[in-house]
């Protein structure tokens, strides 16, 4: 991957940044090379130190990284951080759109091409599928995991950290955030992942983390206290509202509950929260010390909780 890099940190050089995605198709691997406009190297409040990170993200459905931490993960490639995106389903179960955008049979394959889209947004190396499948809610409305056991999602997880080796890991929080049962089967996994891997773990952190005055207490992780509040300056809101443009199927869900509350419709752009919050599930000492905590702070939009 030294190439892409290498196209990363010419970005600040105004040049096109080559990106490669791998995106499993039908179980094999393709790769994609998308030119990206280039990151804004912008003037203060980023100051770039020039470190370089590996960090994985992981999460359940096509749109969670946006929804969940966009903010976060532009904000970090934009400091230089490389991103390694792991999607465990193609979200096949999810909402078709309002009017419909296709077919329940084509929805994965759509929601593959909104996620590589909102990848191009946020900034990353690459984003890869685990393959599995996410179940449609019930006739009920219950939602469902997309694999019966965590230890077929950590085997899968061992072998791209082995890939990636990632000097941290970032995913859903304990409470699955409003509980879905996907993205608490991804924390689990995630957390016996680091359990396994002993001594050799990256960190571990999760977004949605519990403060007073969380923007959306609805998908606020209730158990996880946040370590770091991220307030985004207004090029990381755009980036993040741009990514969330790219997940057309699921904009009548977006926007759907927040338009209910405030009593009128509202667009996309206006349901992007400017605040998210992290959580280190690992190691468990207080208050966080780390490259990526360290690397945060600098960046003059985070403060400790
Ligand atoms: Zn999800």
């Amino acid at each position: 991957m030294r190439h892409t890099e290498a196209a990363l940190r010419s970005a600040s050089h105004s040049l096109p940044v080559l990106l490669t995605l791998f995106v499993s198709l039908t179980g094999k691997i393709a790769q994609l090379t998308l030119y990206l406009s280039p990151i804004t190297q912008a003037n203060p409040p980023y100051k770039n130190s020039g470190d370089t990170m590996n960090v994985m993200v992981f999460f359940a459905h096509p749109d969670d990284e946006t929804m969940l931490c966009g903010g976060t993960l532009a904000l970090l490639s934009t400091l230089g951080v490389q991103l390694h995106y792991l999607c465990a389903t193609r979200g096949e179960g999810g909402e078709l759109g309002e009017p419909p955008i296709c077919t329940r049979e084509e929805l994965g394959r759509v929601r593959s091409a909104e996620l590589a889209c909102a990848v191009e947004q946020l900034g990353g190396n690459n984003l890869t599928f685990l393959g599995f499948t996410d179940p449609q809610p019930d006739a009920e409305g219950f939602l469902h995991p997309f694999a019966e056991n965590p230890d077929e999602v950590v085997s899968k997880l061992q072998a791209h950290f082995q890939r990636i080796k990632p000097q941290a890991l970032l995913t859903h929080g304990s409470n699955g955030e409003y509980g879905h049962p996907a993205h608490t089967l991804c924390h689990q996994a995630a957390t016996e992942l680091i359990r396994q891997l002993g001594n050799k773990a990256p960190l571990l952190y999760t977004f949605q983390a519990a403060f007073d005055g969380h923007p959306r207490p609805r998908l606020c992780n209730r158990d996880d206290p946040a370590d770091f509040i991220l307030n985004f300056p207004h090029e990381i809101v755009q980036r993040k509202t741009a990514a969330a443009l790219c997940h057309r199927t699921q904009h009548a869900l977006f926007v759907r509950n927040r338009s209910q509350e405030v009593g009128r419709q509202l667009s996309v752009p206006e349901v992007i929260i400017a605040t998210e919050s992290l959580h280190r599930a690992y190691p468990s000492e207080r208050p966080p010390q780390d490259d990526l905590a360290s690397l945060l702070l600098k960046s003059g939009c985070v403060r400790r909780a």
